[in-house]
């Protein structure tokens, strides 16, 4: 009867949500000792000019090599670092690993693209980054142009005026500011032209859209006015097709990122392509 499946019911759910807790628990452990014994790695997407095909910069987003579950995807682990504070330990490891990797390409392949790396609300509120960033920057003679930094209007919304600061004082170190899901936030136009931001990137929900038929371009081609107005480059998220690439071709939007082009790959296989890119380059004197 009802009253009977209402108690197997709650039973159950009790047992979930403790097992859920567990669940959280252990991964909190284990993301603590992964990021003190080494487990994390980074991977890094290609950003690819629409018209020329040329690489113009390198998105590096974190992976977690799990000694028994294999590789676990930043989807799965980032909220419960978020919400344990170990996205502060975990942040300060990718840059510096970053930088790290930035120098090492800059004196190896001449690398003069930019690599971005993403920022959570929390690692931008902390109040630090400005001085972690320098610090990972100093560490590897960068100068800041090297390095892009990804932050979400929703990071930003929420205190304008703290953002503002952090985002000048990044600026004066000299790195990229790019607004990373533009389109799905808030989308508060008033704070844009007042924040010291170089770039928009296209949601990829937009650009799922596109070939869907789930909508038009209207989006995309506004983002890509918007950005033309305000003097910022503009870059596609999540371009898996050629239809998609052609259409963000006639919206005049200069660059993107997406399987179509490459999946993120490890620094071995950025190697490779930064090699092969730069066989195909024409020489000083042809
Ligand atoms: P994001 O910064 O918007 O990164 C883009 C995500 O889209 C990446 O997922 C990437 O693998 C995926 N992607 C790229 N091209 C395509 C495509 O053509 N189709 C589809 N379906 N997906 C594509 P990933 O690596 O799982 O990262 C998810 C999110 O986790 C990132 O979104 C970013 O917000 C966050 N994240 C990643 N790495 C870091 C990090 O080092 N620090 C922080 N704080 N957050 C990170
Ligand atoms: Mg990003
Ligand atoms: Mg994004
Ligand atoms: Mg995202």
């Amino acid at each position: 009867n009802a009253k009977e499946q209402g108690r197997n019911g709650f039973r159950f759910v009790t047992r979930e949500m403790g097992a859920k807790s567990r669940e959280r628990m252990d991964l909190e452990g284990s993301l603590r000792r992964a990021i003190r014994e080494g487990q994390l790695f980074l991977v890094y997407q290609p950003q690819v000019d629409t018209l020329t095909g040329r690489i113009v910069g390198l998105e590096a987003l974190v992976r977690w090599r799990h000694p028994e579950e294999g590789m676990i995807l930043p989807g799965r682990f980032l909220p419960v670092a978020e919400e344990t504070g170990l996205v502060l330990a975990m942040g300060d490891w990718v840059l510096s690993e970053a930088c790290a990797q930035i120098r090492h390409w800059r004196t190896r392949f001449g690398l003069s693209i930019p690599v971005a790396v993403n920022v959570s609300g929390a690692q931008f509120r902390d109040g630090q980054l400005p001085v972690k960033v320098a610090r990972a920057l100093d560490a590897n003679g960068l100068e800041g142009p090297e390095l892009e930094i990804e932050v979400t209007e929703s990071t930003l919304i929420d205190d304008v005026e703290a953002a503002a600061e952090t985002l000048a004082a990044l600026k004066r170190r000299g790195v990229l500011i790019a607004l990373d899901d533009f389109g799905t936030g808030y989308s508060s136009l008033s704070y844009l032209h007042r924040l010291p931001i170089d770039k928009l990137k296209i949601d990829r929900s937009f650009i799922h859209d596109l070939s869907t038929g789930a909508s038009d371009a209207s989006v995309p081609r506004a983002i890509v006015g918007l950005g033309r107005s305000l003097g910022l480059s503009v870059i596609a998220e999540g371009v898996e097709t050629q239809e998609q690439l052609q259409l963000l071709r006639d919206l005049t939007c200069e660059s993107y990122q997406g399987f179509l082009f490459s999946r993120p790959v490890p620094a071995e296989e950025v190697e490779r392509l930064l090699e092969t890119v730069t066989a195909v380059e024409p020489s000083p004197a042809g």
